[in-house]
């Protein structure tokens, strides 16, 4: 899946789930979001992540491969224990649940994850789309639909907005 893909649909999926917890569609949770759809991919240094990584790309690759360690449910759980013990923030959560997203996504893909890893190899997936295919160009423009219309739905623009304006009158 493409970074903007994954992006929009993680962001349609973050706005169901804000708009049926108590989880705040603010300007902290959509980049946390955005932060953690992407961050997966920093071991492919073609990815979007992977170009403006300064070269930490190419080591994660060489080391694991793409779609290797950073791309397991494993390696996330413990991560998302860490940061939610360490510092818990909106941010946080939105980083949190945007990384599972992306290892989701992936997951639905031709090319499978190693959700288990390092405890397996072994590639899992529900081989739903191919990456670049018109399925995956169906679901970008499906998600981002969705993700306007919960948002109107639910007041969230409002909500992000509002946050949006106490953030910049935070800086000045
Ligand atoms: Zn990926």
């Amino acid at each position: 899946m493409r970074y903007h893909t994954h992006v929009v649909t993680s962001l349609c999926i973050g706005a169901a789930i804000a708009s049926q917890t108590s989880l705040p569609f603010t300007i902290s949770y959509t980049a946390g979001i955005i932060a953690g759809s992407l961050l997966p991919d920093i071991d492919e240094p073609k990815s979007y992540v992977g170009r403006r990584s300064l070269g930490a790309a190419q080591k994660v690759k060489q080391a694991f491969g793409h779609r290797g360690m950073t791309h397991s449910l494993f390696v996330w759980a413990v991560l998302a224990l860490i940061i939610m013990l360490e510092s818990p923030s909106v941010f946080a959560s939105g980083l949190v649940l945007g990384y599972l997203l992306h290892i989701l996504e992936d997951f639905l893909s031709v090319q499978g994850v190693p959700l288990f890893w390092p405890l397996q190899d072994k590639r899992y997936k529900i081989p739903l789309y191919r990456t670049g295919s018109r399925l995956e160009t169906v679901l970008f423009y499906g998600s981002f639909s969705l993700l306007i219309y919960i948002a109107s739905q639910y007041q969230l623009f409002h909500e992000w907005l509002r946050s949006l304006r106490s953030f910049f009158q935070q800086i000045w």
